[in-house]
């Protein structure tokens, strides 16, 4: 059964205001209207999930239009608990229409690359994000609040992600989440990113096999103001999550050497283990290892991989090493070698 306008309980008079709400969620709504019914979480959701790759990219899309709007949508998927978790983001396409003070997605662009994403990879809609760039507006406008309402309604989604960025006049660039439900709409809150360090698995599988399609960001190096971000320890804070000049992570083949890394230990602990990267307030890595009950957390100081990587038991202690660590050039042969010398047993 086909959904249309028709369902929209809102009566507002179609005066000017309306008529031009109505044009934009024409313009935008495209991709709705093929969309199926998503989540089914009566709560508005307490935070939202992101892959540092796709942070890394709404940032260098942020910073390609640094004085006027810009935008783009994301996909993943609903937790139960309605938490959004973005899988892959994509940014404007060639004919979207960048203003000062709005933005509208190129929809055909939009449409051709849902189509591809949710029927190859089952990805689906969650979330739009735009950038509010220097205006210093680092929320969603009455407009862009409007907006999301009529169209959560029209479509009877119960959870959606809408992000807004802002960027400064060094391009350093912030990107809020709010969280809207469809039970108290007009309640929307703004909560805090878990960031997973890592790539999303997503990213370079889909780039390539859409490759020509997705219109691709000019900047090539992401850069933050501060974010509100969950700690490890589950904090939301505001920082800066750059790594340092120096740390390991800011060259781009180590960011593979840990995805190799976490998906060597998750082989290690068996169907029902879990590996969780986070970032610490020195914006160093920790892996926490989870197996049943018990859980190690391995950290990857500012000298990894001259100094080797610490390892904990879950009581916070340290496991002393009887053995050395030796880097090679291989970085991820290096940890596993080391990882089996020290035979932990623990998971
Ligand atoms: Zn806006």
């Amino acid at each position: 059964m086909r959904r249309k306008g028709k369902k929209n309980k809102l009566k507002v008079k179609p005066n000017k205001d309306q008529k031009q709400i109505n044009k934009i969620e024409n313009q935008t709504s495209g991709l709705l209207e093929g969309a199926s019914v998503i989540g089914q979480a009566s709560k508005t959701a307490p935070l939202a999930v992101i892959y540092r790759s796709e942070m890394d990219y709404i940032s260098r899309c942020i910073g390609d239009y640094p004085n006027i709007e810009t935008g783009g949508q994301l996909f993943g998927f609903l937790q139960e608990d309605g938490v959004a978790v973005v899988c892959y983001a994509i940014g404007p396409g060639k004919s979207a229409n960048h203003q000062v003070t709005f933005f509208n997605q190129d929809t055909e662009y939009l449409q051709t690359v849902y189509n591809e994403i949710s029927r190859k990879y089952g990805l689906r809609y969650i979330g739009e994000w735009h950038s509010h760039h220097q205006l210093g507006l680092a929320k969603p406008s009455g407009h862009d609040a409007l907006t999301v309402i009529h169209g959560i309604q029209r479509h009877n989604f119960q959870n959606f992600l809408l992000c807004i960025g802002n960027c400064d006049r060094s391009a350093r660039s912030t990107l809020n989440a709010f969280s809207f439900n469809i039970n108290s709409i007009t309640q929307y809150k703004h909560v805090p990113w878990r960031i997973i360090e890592i790539e999303s698995p997503y990213r370079n599988l889909i780039d390539n096999s859409l490759r020509g399609l997705i219109c691709h960001p000019r900047t090539t190096k992401a850069s933050y103001g501060p974010n509100y971000i969950l700690s490890a320890m589950g904090n939301a804070s505001m920082v800066t999550p750059n790594y340092d000049e120096e740390y390991w992570l800011n060259n781009k083949n180590n960011n593979q050497v840990l995805k190799n890394i976490i998906d060597f230990l998750k082989n290690q602990g068996g169907a029902t283990s879990q590996v969780k990267p986070f970032l610490d307030e020195e914006k160093k890595v920790h892996l926490v290892v989870i197996s049943g009950n018990d859980n190690i957390e391995i950290y990857f100081g500012n000298k990894f991989p001259l100094s080797a990587p610490i390892f904990k038991k879950s009581n916070g202690d340290v496991i002393e090493p009887h053995v050395k660590w030796e880097c090679g050039d291989n970085i991820y042969e290096s940890f596993v070698t080391y990882y089996k010398m020290l035979n932990i047993n623990v998971i």
